[in-house]
Formats: structure tokens, sequence, C-alpha cells
């Protein structure tokens, strides 16, 4: 009795909504004329308000949105803080402006207050006596209105006009009051539905489209009808007994009136472009109108424009239901992209995919009208999701993919932002895109996935039917998706939509258990005979983030699939199978977001060698040098031989392999090399390797990045650890920083591959810990970097370290480099400063101290070309330059100080560019380096201690690319340095100016 007592009253709960749905009901009368010479569009406008809220309201407010697009809004405001510069420069005539004037409301002039000064794209007036609910105004205003010449969602070029919120629009009052927003570069539009009567004075070659339809008047379509076998469509009937009188003005000598109507609608955009070429198309009663540019004849023309309009409106009406409105007009408009209007899509391309996914906006933003700028999923993420699954549906399927990985790697290093903050709440704007439209996105694909897709259709169907043409949110379609898929769907919608949680499920304990049957056979012996198996898997969370996770069984002949919850920490679900199980996966088409994909398996029968996470989730493959692959589901695992020279070992032949996880995670390396001795005056036959571990999952943190490498290479051995943590401040804009700490051990124990100028034959074992910092500042790329450490030096036979009196054990090493880039008239400007120190209290062994020309012997450790005495670059009649230190590129490699500190300056300038491939930039430059060594040498020089050294000459430079790899080639001849007997390419007898080359892989500074 008392549970049927609460079951009632739990029903009369659920029955009585709180606050039933309303929206305030709207209708315009705008008389306009365009001057096309201004670019200003001049009206009067009429708006009938009725207040439909349960409130009394005391004032009224209008969005006047093409103020945006001037200085001193504060969307140019927002752009300056990203450093952007669209409109903060604009001056007149080339600004927008929205001015409103002369406002009377019920009958009484109104005074306008402006509440986010200096920003006017909000415009608010106290009402002469208050508004009951169910009440109704009229308000009357002039205005003009001018696009801007930078075109953003609206523009103007020549006697081109895209108008988008161009006339004083009604803020919409909801149920959180009046929803006065600025416009701001992140974030786009709410409107309250409302008619339209739109009465338009313009030149009379224009042709134009527009929301709703001509009800008199030539919109110029039948002139500029490319199709004359089919006559164009105007509907002008459509709205029957409601539609306003067919009676256009007469207007003056060379200019016509049209008048538009439309109902239902939030906003009202039209466009003109006296060259736009027409052809039309219809979709049941639904007319297609194409306007297109000269040129685009191939592109949209020959009915291509027209089809796939017609192909998104079917897919749309399969997917939702029928529209709304009359028509939809395609246009080609000023700005590239798309934006979405009711009744009409402006696109920058008649691309299939834009236009599905900008025509789909008419279902979600148009139709279905959700805050853009309060909820920009429920719309951008919407369509990107719908445009996908129409891919899918033709066999074109990878959205999915692309972006879940993406995201997948800003949710790792704690860049992502959930889906359901205010627009200009984000970090940034890219930020905001990223959120809304991708994230976006993931939701309703995850949401398609939890409750299947005929599931996912019928909740579409049931939004559309129930909320189109009113306003919805995530409540509105949150209610829907629980009700027709009988699911509470709180969590996914939490995590997904209010959160970046993570996801990791792993497999636990795995169990196989044998089912049989006993049967007795007509002699009456039992048998016992196998019939199946049942598999019990523990499926473990291992994150915050809670989805339900597919565990697949496979078994030798079959495969079994079972859902788990994933709601609690460790579930244990139960996997049959006919035949006999060999493995277990979970979330087998990667779809729950799960970062870790490599703990997603386990064999059953565990015969297998079970290296990173079993054999068949590894993929193999012969690594081209220049690309490494990377996969969401696998680890990859490239491998290819290697080949080097250097004096000591000769020719010297390995094999190398090389892992990857996700393109972050797993980039270990292995290398085996034997030195073969041929064609060595030293005949060394060395077997080498070199082992790098970088970014295990198992420290995953984000920002943080982990190398340990294990080396014996050509005469050295050690051991490198290396932690490192990077951030952006913005994604696309703004410091980057990084701090690294790092502890290396070198052991020296076969100098004969050792060039004895740059290494002394003792051990170091140092700790460096670096900071750094980079950034933009108008022009200037600026970046700061600094390191402080020091070490120990030992010998073979313990801690004093070698024979060499002179030689200090422990040592302080330490740098500050600071480079500026920047654009100089038709020029790259850059300079760098460098000072340099490694001293103790005697000076460090020679593989640690601050070197004259580039990169001290350590920071060529793990490069073969580099590292030996006559290896490839480093040979005599090879004048390599390895950046780094000083940074004196003429200068001989060899010679280093306790100290320096160093000038270099770089003029450049671009000669040829291309997309990409080899040579892509060929670049001329002109060069100084000026440095002044401080402390003793490492060699004796004729005159003392070196103290100035300088160069300067001239360069070419090239930049390639193979692959995904990036490089330079870049040949600078210093033709002066200021001690000829110490540059690196020298003769005896050279005088300060001589022909000299050096070439180098990389980029000087
Ligand atoms: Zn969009």
């Amino acid at each position: 009795m008392i549970i049927a007592a609460l079951l009632l009253l739990q029903q009369a709960t659920a029955a009585s909504d709180p606050q039933p749905y309303w929206q305030q009901q709207v209708a315009y009368e705008i008389d306009a004329r365009l001057d096309e010479p201004t670019g200003v569009l001049s009206g009067t406008q009429r708006i009938r308000y009725q207040n439909r809220s349960p409130d009394t309201l005391r004032t009224f407010s209008l969005h006047l949105y093409l103020n945006a697009f001037r200085p001193g809004s504060r969307w140019s405001a927002a752009d300056s803080a990203e450093g952007r510069r669209r409109f903060n420069d604009l001056r007149d005539p080339d600004f927008a402006f929205n001015h409103v004037r002369n406002v009377r409301i019920m009958g009484t002039p109104v005074k306008p207050i402006y509440p986010f000064a200096p920003d006017s794209t909000i415009v608010r007036f106290v009402l002469p006596r208050p508004l009951l609910p169910q009440d109704s105004m009229t308000g009357e205003m002039e205005w003009d209105a001018r696009p801007s010449t930078v075109p953003r969602r609206q523009g103007r070029e020549g006697r081109r006009f895209d108008f988008a919120q161009w006339y004083p629009k009604v803020v919409v009052y909801d149920r959180y009051g009046w929803q006065e927003h600025p416009l701001y570069p992140a974030g786009e539009f709410y409107g309250e539905f409302a008619s339209f009567l739109v009465d338009l004075d313009v030149p009379a070659d224009q042709v134009m489209g527009a929301t709703g339809v001509p009800v008199c008047g030539d919109p110029g379509w039948e002139r500029a009808n490319q199709n004359r076998a089919r006559p164009v469509e105007y509907q002008r009937g459509y709205y029957g007994s409601r539609t306003p009188p067919a009676d256009c003005a007469a207007a003056a000598p060379g200019r016509k009136r049209i008048r538009w109507y439309a109902e239902d609608v939030h906003h009202f955009a039209l466009s003109l472009n006296p060259r736009y070429r027409y052809e039309g198309g219809g979709f049941g009663d639904v007319a297609v109108h194409v306007l297109y540019q000269p040129g685009d004849e191939n592109i949209w023309g020959n009915g291509v424009a027209v089809e796939r309009t017609i192909a998104a409106l079917t897919w749309l009406d399969r997917l939702f239901g029928k529209f709304a409105w009359p028509q939809i007009t395609n246009l080609h408009r000023i700005e590239g992209g798309g934006t979405e209007f009711p009744m009409m899509i402006m696109d920058g391309s008649a691309e299939q995919g834009l236009i599905v996914h900008e025509l789909g906006h008419n279902y979600t933003m148009g139709i279905l009208a959700n805050n853009e700028w309060r909820e920009g999923w429920l719309d951008e993420g919407f369509t990107s999701f719908q445009t996908d699954w129409f891919w899918e549906t033709i066999g074109r399927p990878g959205g999915y993919e692309d972006t879940e990985a993406g995201i997948l790697l800003l949710d790792i290093d704690d860049y992502s932002e959930p889906p359901s903050l205010v627009a200009e709440a984000y970090r940034d704007f890219s930020s905001y895109n990223t959120a809304i439209y991708s994230r976006g996105k993931l939701f309703f694909q995850q949401l398609r996935y939890i409750v299947g897709h005929d599931t996912m259709h019928r909740i579409l169907q049931t939004y559309y039917e129930r909320w189109k043409l009113k306003h919805v949110d995530e409540a509105a379609f949150r209610a829907v998706a629980e009700e027709v898929s009988h699911r509470d769907l709180s969590t996914f919608f939490a995590q997904w939509l209010h959160s970046t949680t993570l996801y990791d499920y792993s497999v636990g304990k795995v169990k196989t258990v044998r089912r049989t049957i006993s049967r007795v056979d007509s002699l009456g012996r039992v048998n016992r005979q196998t019939v199946g198996w049942v598999t019990r898997i523990e499926v473990v969370g291992k994150e915050k983030g809670r989805i339900p996770v597919e565990v697949a069984v496979v078994a030798e002949r079959d495969t079994g699939v079972v859902r788990a919850e994933g709601l609690a920490e460790r579930e244990w679900v139960e996997v049959p199978t006919r035949s006999k199980p060999k493995e277990v996966l979970l979330d087998p088409g990667v779809l729950t977001h799960d970062w870790n994909m490599l703990n997603n398996t386990k064999r059953v029968d565990r015969s297998f060698p079970w290296i990173f996470g079993g054999r068949g989730h590894v993929e193999r493959y012969f690594h081209p040098y220049f690309s490494t692959r990377s996969r969401r589901d696998k680890l990859t695992a490239g491998w290819h031989p290697t080949v080097w020279y250097n004096d000591a070992g000769g020719v010297t032949v390995g094999l190398r392999s090389l892992t990857d996880y996700l393109g972050r995670f797993e980039q270990n390396q292995a290398l085996i090399s034997v030195a073969q001795g041929w064609g060595s005056d030293e005949d060394v036959k060395d077997i080498d390797f070199f082992i790098r571990r970088r970014n295990p999952l198992a420290l995953r943190a984000p920002n943080a990045s982990q190398t340990l490498d294990g080396f014996k290479v050509e005469g050295r051995f050690g051991i490198t650890a290396e932690a490192e943590w990077t951030r952006r401040a913005h994604l696309s804009f703004g410091p980057t920083w990084s701090r690294s700490a790092t502890l290396q051990w070198v052991a020296v124990d076969d100098v004969r591959y050792l060039d004895t100028g740059l290494y002394d034959d003792v051990g170091t074992v140092e700790l460096q810990l670096g900071s750094g910092v980079s950034t933009e500042s108008g022009d200037w790329q600026l970046a700061l970097r600094s390191s402080l450490g020091g070490g120990l030096a030992y010998n073979k036979d313990g801690l004093a370290a070698s024979g060499r009196p002179d030689l200090d054990p422990f040592y302080f090493r330490g740098s500050v480099e600071g480079s500026a880039r920047r654009p100089l008239g038709s020029f790259d400007f850059g300079v760098r400063l460098y000072a340099g120190v490694a001293s103790g209290d005697q000076e460090a062994a020679k593989q640690r101290q601050i070197y004259f020309q580039g990169a001290d012997p350590l920071q060529q450790l793990t490069n073969p070309f580099l590292r030996s005495r006559g290896a490839l670059l480093v040979r005599d009649d090879f004048h390599y330059h390895s950046p780094g230190g000083a940074g004196v590129r003429g200068a001989d490699p060899h010679l280093s100080t306790a100290a320096i500190v160093a000038f270099n300056l770089e003029l450049e300038r671009t000669v040829m560019t291309r997309p990409s491939g080899l040579f892509h930039r060929m670049a001329l430059a002109a060069f100084t380096d000026l440095s002044h060594g401080i402390g003793g040498s490492s060699r004796d020089f004729s005159g003392g201690r070196l103290r100035f050294l300088g160069d300067a000459g001239l360069g070419i430079r090239a930049r390639h690319r193979i692959g995904d790899t990036e490089f330079s080639t870049r040949f600078d001849f210093p033709l002066y340095v200021s001690r000829p007997d110490l540059a690196q390419d020298r003769d005896q007898g050279d005088s300060e100016i001589e022909f000299r080359w050096t070439f180098s892989f990389d980029e000087a500074f």
C-alpha cells in the first residue's frame, strides 16, 4: 500500500513540470534601401513583441551585431589578446556598423543604454511601462547598417554584399532572463523565433538570395538562371492566407523593390551580387536555390551544388524528419568556410562535406535552436557528428578515428576543456573550437556507441519532433535520449560534457571454464562432452572515466562479445564461446576513448611470448628512416638497417628498431651495430649498442616526458636519464615553457675512436637543470634557454681525474642563450646572444668545455655521423657545423675554453618557396658571429690565449621535407675569419679574407 502510494507520488512529481516551456513571440517589419557606393543599408523597422513569459518585463534589448567588426568592440579586444588583427585596425569606410536611432517603444521615445560600452553590440531600453505576461507591445526605429570589408560571417566587396545579423535584432528572453551577450570571436548567435516581412530597395541588376520567399518583386533569378530547362520556383504563395500583400511599391529608375516573407525563423540573412549565377532544384516541397559566382561553372554549376544540396537534404530528412521551411538557398559567399542561417547557407566552396555540415545546422541551430554561445556543442558538435555519419553511410568513414586520437592527445597533456563552457570562457579561440566541434562531435559518437545506431536514430527523430522550432538545451536533449534509450545517461553526460577526464580499461584476471555435459551412451557409459567455454574476465577501470566497454573473446573458431557497464572499478563479465578461447580484447572497435589500448589484450593460453601487449598487437614494419608510424590501438615497431663509417671501426653496420604508441608513448629505440674494421687503419672490431626507453606508459603525466638511454658506442659507454616538462600557455599563441633535469654518465674505454682534440681520457658524471621559454611578441619570435649544473670527472683508476694535474675533478657548467627573430622588410632578421661557462678551480675536461664553433662533444654522442674521429661529417676535408656553443661557424670545431660570450646575427632573404618536398624553401643569407673567450684554451696558440674570435660571410639555405622529417641544408661561406689560422676550412698562409665553406643539416640557431 505504502509502496503503491510512493509510486503514485513519484509519477505525479514527474508529470508536473515545474516550468512549462514558453518562448516569446516576435514579428519584424523591415523596410530598407541599399546605397551601394557607401555600402550602407538604411531602414526603418517595426517589432511587434508578445511577452509569453511568466515574468513582467521592464527593459527591452537588441543585438547590434555588426558593431563587433570594428575597433573598440569586445570582439576586437579578444582578437588582440590572441595576437590576431582583423577589425582592430579597420578605418572608415572599411569597418562595419549598425546604428539605431529614433527608437520609440509603446509609442514613446526611449534612450539607448549600452551596458557593455565601449562595445555596442547590445543596446538596452527601459520600457515606458512594464510589459505584463501575455501583454504585447510595438517598437519602432530607424537604423543604418554596413558590413565590413574584412569578411567574417558577413562582409562586402565591391558590389557583393553578404548581410548577416545586420538589423537591430531582439535579444532572447528565456528562463534565465534577457540573454544580453556581446559578440565575441568564440560563440555565435541566439535568436527569438519570429516572422519577417522585409521590403528591400536595391539596384535593378542585383541578384539576391534571402531567408524566406519573395512575395513580390524580382530577386534576379530568372535572368541569372543557368538551367533554362528548369523554371524558377519562387514559392510566392507558400504561406497561403498569412502571406502579406504582393503589392511591391514602384522603385526609382535603375532600382527595384522586393518583398520577402518568412515565418518561424530566428534570423533573416541576405546576400547580393549582380554576377550571381542561379540554378534551382527541389526536394519534396522544399525549393533549392543555388547562387554561385562566375568561374564556378564546373565546381558549383552544371547541377553539382544543387545535387549536393539535395543529397544533404535527403540525408537530414531521413535522420531527423521533414524540413520545416519552404526553401534552402546555398550560395558562394565572399569569405571562405561556411556559415549557417535559417533557409540559407553561405559557403566558401561547394564541397559535399561542407554542405552537409552547414545544411545540418538548419536542423541543429536553425530548427532546433540552441543558444550557440552557451552550448555550441549542441549545434557544432551535433552537425559535425551527423556529417561523419553521412560519410559512413556512403562508405567513407574515418572522421571518428582522427578526431578521437587528436582529442586524446590533448586530454593526456591536460589541454582539453569541456564542451559545456560558455564560449568566451574558453582559454582561447582554438580551445573553444576544439571543445565544441571535435569534443562535441565525440560526445554524439560516444552516445551512439552506448545506445546503438538504431536507438540513436530514434533519439534524433524524437528530439526533432518534440523540439522543432523551439529553443533547446542539454536538458531537453538528455531527457529525450534517456526516454528513448531507457538508460540513465547522467554519468555519461556529466563526464563528456562537463569534464575532460581520462578513460583507461585494462584486462585484469582471466579464468576459463570448459562447459561439458554428461551423456549416457547406448552401452550405459557416461561420456563427458565439451559443449563450449566460458571465459570470466575482470575489467579494471584505471582512470576516472566511466563508459560501457565491449569485451571480446577470440576463440579458435568463433568470437564472443559482451558489454561491461564500466561503472565499477573492477567488474567481472562472462563471455561464452563455442571453441577454445585464445585471447581477450577490450574495446575491439576502439570506441571508448581509452587512452591506453596496450593493456586491453591478454592471451588466454599464455603459451605465447607476451611482449608489448601480446603478439598480433604490434604492427611491425620496415621503417623508411624519415617517417615513424604511429597507431591509436597498437604499438608500432619499425626496423631498418644502418651503416656508417669512422676511422677506428671502419664501415659499421647495424640494425635499429623504433617503437611508438600514439605518437606520444613508448618511443623506444634499440640499435645494435658491428664495426667491421673495413677501410680503417685501426681495424677495431666492436659490437656496440644503444638502447633508449622514452615516455613509458607507466610514467604518463601531463606535459611530461622521460628518456633513459643506455649505450656502449665507439669507445664510450654510459647512461643518460632525462625528465622534461613542456607546457604551452595556449594552443595557438603565447609562451611555451620547458624545464628539464638531465643526469649523464659517459665513460671512455677506447681512445682510438676519439678525436683527442675533443676528449680527455676521463669519465664524466654530470647533472644539468635546464629551463626555457619561447614566445611571440608582435612580429618577434623570442626564445630564452638556460642550463645550470655541474659534474665530476674521473679516470679509470679512481676519482682523481686522469693523470692531468690541471684537471679538476669537480666542475661547474652553465649557459644562457637568447634568440630573437622577426621579418624586416623583405628580410628575416635573427640575433642570438650566448654565454657559457664550464670551469672549476681548474679547467674542465675537454669534452665538457665550451666550444667556439658549435655543439660540445657529448651533444653529438648519439649521432654516428658526428661522434667519432673520421666519421662521415667530421672528416678533415669536410667542414661541418653543429649548432651550439658560441656558434662561430667558421672556426675550427676543436677550439674550446672555460667561458665564452658570443653574439650571432643573421639576415635571410627567401628567394623561393613551394608547398612541400625537397627544396621547398630557398634563402640567401648574410651573417656574422662574434665571440670573446675567457680563460685558458684547449690548444696552444701563437699569440697566447684566444680572446676575440669572429667571422662574417654569406650563405645559401634550403628547407626540405621527406616523410615526417623537416630539415635544412645550409652552406655558409665565412669569407672573413678574424684568426685565419683557427678557421675550420684553412690552408697555410691564409689571410683573414678567403673563400671558405661549412655545411650543416641544421639552422645556425
Ligand atoms: Zn558549424
